[in-house]
């Protein structure tokens, strides 16, 4: 079959759309879509062509999220964690899992915050220990999403000897010991199916060790949060970018009927402004986004900077716009018709997930005064 991005994007982006409200409604896991990406070949999208993946880059896979999150936040959550955990295997797993993944029968995922470190997911407090050919896993973990769909987990612990943060793991979801949490109820991204998951005498075989007994750390800095935060990003603005266009549509169509020639809501200044002001901040933080994937894909020395950057301002631009969009939608805004409440609830979660708005505008405090940032 012949493979057009673009094409295999709106075929996915046309199937979240339609399962979005019941989704959002049931909190329901957007297994549709997920079907969909595995059928258009989306969840092989970002895996190399020497193991039959689709050989895209990072800036793919962030249209890929852009375009869905527009329609289904939830569905662009699973994509994003999914391409997160994947970026590791396909780096750091064995031939046969690449293989798996490229040929979509993986969906992956980061079972990284706990409920000791909770947002500080650079510091896992659960434990591995050898037990022969196999590891010992013992954890409480806080939020994975897809948890009860993920194939497999990819997962932190402290590491088996020495002091270093952590090391990482392939932990398949079927593996006995594992309990996942009761289903997922939340404000938002209510069909993400984020849940704790408690590990007691986990067996695995040591072979599943993604990286060196304590390089969890570097790999953490160097291929997930780059890959996490850009899509993550992506997700923000795919929300950000609908509630803009929804607030214009919603300005542009809605008239008062005792006015002189059934004045519409655009005709007021103010309305007008703060339309023009959501426009205005959701192309900035799109460029910042694109730019730093120049950065990355050039190599260039302040890409790391932008990174961290990019998550901020995606998901406080995502948060900000959704706040004036129920203001200009007015009453209307709090029912679901306008369709503006679900984004605005789902919009809330990128601030909080880590690393949190909060910690990021720290770390680039301290890069840009000089200071550590651990
Ligand atoms: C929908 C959803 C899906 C998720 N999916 C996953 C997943 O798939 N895998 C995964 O590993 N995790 C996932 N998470 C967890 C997420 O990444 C965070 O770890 C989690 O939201 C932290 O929540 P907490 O209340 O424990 O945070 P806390 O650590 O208690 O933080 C509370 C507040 O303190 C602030 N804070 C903490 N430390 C600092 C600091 N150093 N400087 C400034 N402020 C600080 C934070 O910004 C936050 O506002 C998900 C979270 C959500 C909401």
């Amino acid at each position: 079959m012949n493979f057009d991005l673009e094409t295999a994007i709106e075929a996915v982006a046309a199937i979240a759309a339609e399962h979005a409200v019941a989704v959002d409604r049931d909190a329901a896991f957007p297994t549709h879509t997920v079907n969909a990406a595995r059928e258009h070949g989306l969840l092989g999208l970002t895996s190399s062509a020497a193991v039959g993946g689709r050989g895209g880059t990072m800036r793919d896979a962030g249209r890929v999220i852009e375009r869905v999150a527009r329609e289904c936040s939830s569905s662009a959550m699973v994509l994003t964690m999914h391409y997160a955990g994947t970026a590791v295997l396909e780096a750091y797993g064995s031939e046969a899992v690449r293989k798996e993944v490229a040929a979509g029968h993986h969906l992956s995922t980061l079972a990284f915050s706990e409920a000791g470190s909770r947002s500080h997911f650079w510091a896992p407090t659960s434990t591995a220990a050898a037990r022969g050919d196999a590891v010992q896993l013992d954890a409480k973990k806080s939020w994975i999403t897809s948890a009860g769909h993920a194939t497999a987990y990819v997962w932190s612990s402290r590491p088996m000897a020495g002091s270093e943060a952590s090391t990482l793991w392939l932990v398949p979801r079927d593996s006995k010991g594992l309990q996942v949490a009761g289903a997922f109820d939340g404000l938002g991204l209510r069909g993400n199916d984020s849940a704790a998951v408690t590990a007691t005498g986990v067996a695995i075989p040591a072979a599943n060790r993604l990286g060196d007994d304590g390089a969890g750390f570097g790999i953490m800095m160097q291929t997930v949060l780059p890959t996490f935060s850009m899509l993550i990003a992506a997700g923000s603005l795919g929300m950000a970018e609908a509630l803009a266009q929804k607030t214009a549509t919603h300005a542009a169509g809605t008239t008062y009927a005792h006015m002189a020639n059934d004045n519409a809501l655009r005709d007021l200044p103010t309305i007008r402004a703060y339309v023009a002001r959501m426009r205005v901040k959701v192309d900035m933080a799109k460029a910042l986004w694109q730019e730093t994937f120049t950065a990355l894909e050039t190599g260039r020395a302040d890409a790391a900077l932008r990174v961290l950057e990019t998550k901020a301002a995606a998901a406080d631009t995502a948060g900000e716009v959704a706040d004036t969009a129920m203001r200009v939608c007015g009453g209307m805004a709090f029912r679901k018709e306008v369709g503006v409440e679900r984004v605005f609830r789902d919009a809330r979660a990128a601030m909080v997930m880590a690393p949190t708005s909060d910690q990021l505008y720290d770390f680039i405090g301290k890069a840009v005064t000089g200071l550590p940032l651990f």
